[in-house]
């Protein structure tokens, strides 16, 4: 039998945080897990956070590990390459394997934090506290405030891990008593969802292929979901003569598509209400050090290394820090004091790779993977 060990805070129930409890459920911890946010298994949606996302072998290593894969994949749409539309002409398909084969799933990211969700409550040694939004931190201590709809309480734990995200409280309580340095990288750009609606009840576009409309100073991307939509994730600058913001009326707002985007318009016939009501989500590029504080206090997923978007690795990157705090403990016969600083170490150069490699692939989204040489060389390399 396994012997009950110390109760574990985790703050944040998003997706790092529910597969990080139920890793900690299985090693015999007990786990308060902590969110905001209410029980989104009731319905509840927060718009303008991505609507579906990209999961690839990385983040589906790290489900198998909890048998959570196949119920995950049922609906994941695979998407074997990318299919890339001009301004003028047809659209091309780039494989993203040689074979042809491989690919990477558009998976629901609400159905993915909600299967997560039942599984870490499921677990006996899961207390998940929804409505506790974290507002004070004594690392020392481990003693936690939250602001609840009944008023602020406290609540202790041997260790907390913050899995709260790229705004991460934990990581700010942990700046505010001078135990870390961060910085956070802010891109000039912004990001706003678009809906292609089923056409005739079948998918409007290929749902085999991550779409992209690359135009240089802007692009845009769109990933197929099970009702047949598809999201598109417009990213421009925030600001300036070409920006979001230049867009003011229903009529510029068409005619811009129509001059950039010219396959989209009759595709999205909410185009304008979404434009004018769908918000402008920001991204960077977090970074901070340590990601623990003595073994008690630790930051995991976008709290520790927050990424930008386009190398769709974010969350595949959070599901193996799981992974591999999961070995530190392991290695470390569950000391916390050897396990988190060890966990740093693996994880950090890697973090630091990826941060860069996606800001890189902005540039080739963007612009690259329209250019003639682009394309012979992706033909050479597939050939
Ligand atoms: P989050 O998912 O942000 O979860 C944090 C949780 O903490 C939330 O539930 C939040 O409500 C809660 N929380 C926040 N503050 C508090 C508090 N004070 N107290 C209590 N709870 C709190 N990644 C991919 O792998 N593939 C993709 O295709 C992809 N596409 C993306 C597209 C866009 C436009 C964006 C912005 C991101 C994308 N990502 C993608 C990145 C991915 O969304 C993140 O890396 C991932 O969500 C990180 O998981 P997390 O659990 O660390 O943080």
């Amino acid at each position: 039998m396994t012997q009950e060990r110390d109760e574990i805070a985790v703050v944040g129930a998003g997706l790092a945080g529910c597969l990080l409890a139920c890793f900690l459920a299985r090693r015999g911890h007990r786990v308060a897990l902590y969110e905001r946010r209410p029980d989104p298994r009731a319905g509840t949606t927060e718009r303008g956070r991505s609507i579906n996302l990209a999961l690839s072998e990385r983040g589906l290593d790290a489900l198998r590990r909890i048998g959570l894969d196949e119920q995950v994949m049922v609906d994941a749409l695979p998407m074997r390459g990318r299919m890339v539309h001009p301004v003028v002409g047809e659209p091309g398909f780039q494989s993203y394997s040689v074979s042809g084969d491989r690919a990477i799933n558009s998976i629901s990211r609400g159905a993915l934090n909600n299967a997560l969700l039942a599984a870490a409550d499921k677990l006996p040694g899961v207390r998940i506290a929804f409505d506790h939004r974290l507002v004070g931190l004594d690392p020392a201590a481990g003693t936690m405030t939250f602001e609840t709809p009944r008023g602020t309480v406290t609540a202790g734990a041997q260790v907390v891990l913050g899995t709260d995200g790229a705004g991460s409280a934990v990581r700010g309580q942990l700046l505010e008593h001078g135990l870390l340095t961060e910085s956070v990288d802010f891109l000039d750009y912004g990001y706003k969802e678009l809906t292609i609606p089923p056409l005739g009840g079948e998918f409007a576009l290929d749902p085999g292929a991550l779409h992209i409309w690359p135009r240089g100073t802007s692009m845009m991307i769109a990933l197929p979901n099970p009702d047949r939509s598809f999201t598109c994730t417009l990213f421009w600058p925030t600001h300036g003569t070409t920006s979001f913001a230049s867009l003011g009326s229903p009529a510029a707002i068409e005619r811009h598509f129509a001059q950039h985007y010219p396959d989209l318009l009759p595709l999205a016939p909410d185009l304008v209400d979404d434009y004018q009501h769908n918000p402008v989500g920001v991204l960077g590029t977090v970074r901070c050090d340590p990601w623990q504080v003595d073994g008690r206090v630790g930051l995991l997923g976008d709290a520790a290394h927050a990424i930008v978007p386009f190398y769709g690795q974010g969350a595949n990157c959070a599901f193996e820090d799981v992974v591999e705090l999961d070995r530190c403990l392991d290695e470390c016969a569950d000391d916390w004091s050897t396990a988190l600083p060890l966990f740093q170490q693996r994880r950090q150069d890697n973090a630091e790779a990826i941060a860069r490699m996606a800001l890189a692939n902005f540039v080739e989204m963007r612009d690259k993977v329209a250019s003639p040489v682009f394309r012979t060389r992706k033909r050479i390399e597939h050939a």
